[in-house]
């Protein structure tokens, strides 16, 4: 097996990613991002009816905007005959049967075998058919689908997430891999990918674990190595609920829109259900750094919105200049004096575009709030010359308090009041240099609100 790690994510683009397609994307990238390695992005879009080149291009966008950067990226629907080969290859092995049941009939025994107390498992009757009763379903215009034989046996891996695993193949029925107009379901050209592109790692739900017995057999009998497996925990909204493409509930796109930080989101979507806390992180690779696939806990994971929001706060609050420069340029924060605005303003802010409310208080229009007339022309008089720095506060003030006598809140609030037309807000001492001495000046000297 390679020792470089081979990932990958293998969205079928039949709608938007959600919240819990970033976790399997995140903790695949995240693996390989730690170890060195390659990820691969891999739309399964078999299905030509539910699957549309916009999701695939729109998954593609949310990647990107997560920090997910694929190096390669690959369509299942390119690959038709390589699958064919496969199938034939299955079937001069005796292991892919043709099967003519329809579903009702498959419906009916079911229900027999259930009403007998037995699992309700395909009984093979289409590997009794004999040649000539074949012959006379395919006469009747059946066209059969096509079934993988399994081997009875338990079938046992090392999960990367969950340990020792097993699945008694014995109960399960044989899958279907091809469906009567000739489309594969996902369980063989999935495997077919992972050997053509040396996948060494498939990371991905537990909602996938029987698939993984089932296809363990499959690289076997395709005579592929078999790749190491992790199942990871799933999502589950705040409610408790499993998250669906198709509703678009938490979708990348829609937490996009609201102006949710990435590397929140990308923070929560890994460490919620881990042994880590949910916290703020500078980086993927910080995020890299806390995230083993091993130590993600066992049971279903909650993810709640509102936590999500605090985390993209607390992110933004932590946030150095250099990450959010363009970002900020394009709301118009651009020049000498945007780092300072960033630092000044950052712990006021639940999103980036909240910067935008804060403007008019540097370099606008405001509404001074002028509660004591006499002390504020004393500030105003006392007001520092020459340059002003993040210093240049605590200096003034300290002159106040000395002339005044005042102090605590009767000495700072009627400042911010006046010169912020606000109760509440960025730290004084970084906002005073950026709104500067002639605009401090006409505000204290407002006439009374
Ligand atoms: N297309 C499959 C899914 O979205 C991929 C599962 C896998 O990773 O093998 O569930």
């Amino acid at each position: 097996m390679s020792p470089v790690p081979i990932v990958r994510f293998a969205p079928s683009p039949t709608g938007r990613i959600h919240i819990g397609n970033a976790r399997t994307a995140l903790l695949n990238w995240l693996y390989v991002r730690r170890r060195g390695g390659r990820f691969v992005l891999r739309f399964d879009d078999t299905d030509v009816g539910r699957s549309k080149a916009e999701y695939a291009a729109s998954i593609e966008q949310d990647l990107a905007w997560l920090g997910v950067e694929p190096d390669d990226v690959r369509r299942q629907s390119e690959r038709m005959a390589i699958y064919d080969a496969a199938a034939e290859k299955l079937k001069s092995a005796g292991r892919l049967y043709p099967a003519y049941e329809t579903p009702e009939e498959l419906d009916r025994r079911r229900k027999v075998q259930q009403a007998l107390g037995r699992p309700p498992v395909y009984d093979r009757a289409a590997l009794r058919l004999t040649d000539a009763e074949r012959a006379a379903l395919e006469a009747q215009g059946r066209k059969p689908h096509w079934r993988f034989r399994l081997d009875p046996g338990t079938v046992r891996w090392d999960d990367l997430a969950r340990g020792e695993s097993h699945v008694d193949c014995g109960s399960l029925s044989d899958p279907v891999l091809r469906r009567e107009d000739g489309t594969f379901l996902y369980t063989l050209p999935s495997v077919v990918d992972d050997i053509e592109f040396g996948v060494t790692d498939v990371i991905r739900g537990e909602d996938h674990v029987t698939n993984t017995a089932v296809q363990i057999q499959l690289f076997e009998a395709l005579g592929g190595v078999v790749p190491r497996f992790g199942h990871h925990n799933l999502l589950t909204d705040a409610s408790g609920e499993g998250l669906s493409k198709r509703t678009g509930a938490l979708s990348i796109a829609s937490l996009r829109e609201k102006g949710v930080e990435p590397l929140a989101v990308a923070a929560l979507a890994v460490l919620v259900g881990s042994a880590e806390a949910v916290r703020p992180v500078a980086s993927l690779d910080e995020l890299a750094a806390l995230v083993e696939i091993r130590h993600l806990s066992h049971g279903a994971a909650r993810f709640d919105e509102a936590e999500l929001d605090a985390l993209s706060a607390r992110t933004l609050h932590a946030m150095p200049y250099a990450a959010v420069a363009s970002r900020l340029a394009a709301l118009g924060i651009a020049g000498a004096d945007a780092e300072a605005i960033w630092l000044a303003l950052r712990g006021n802010v639940a999103k980036l575009s909240d910067v935008a409310d804060w403007l008019p208080v540097i370099a606008g229009e405001i509404a001074p709030v002028v509660e004591d007339r006499a002390y504020l022309a004393q500030a105003a008089a006392a007001l520092p010359e020459g340059d002003w720095d993040q210093t240049t506060w605590s200096a003034w003030t300290k002159t106040l308090k000395a002339a005044t006598g005042r102090k605590g809140r009767e000495l700072f609030h009627p400042l911010r009041l006046a010169l912020t037309g606000r109760e509440s807000g960025p730290e004084l001492a970084a906002l005073l240099p950026l709104i500067g001495r002639a605009r401090a000046l006409a505000r204290l000297s407002a006439p009374s609100s």
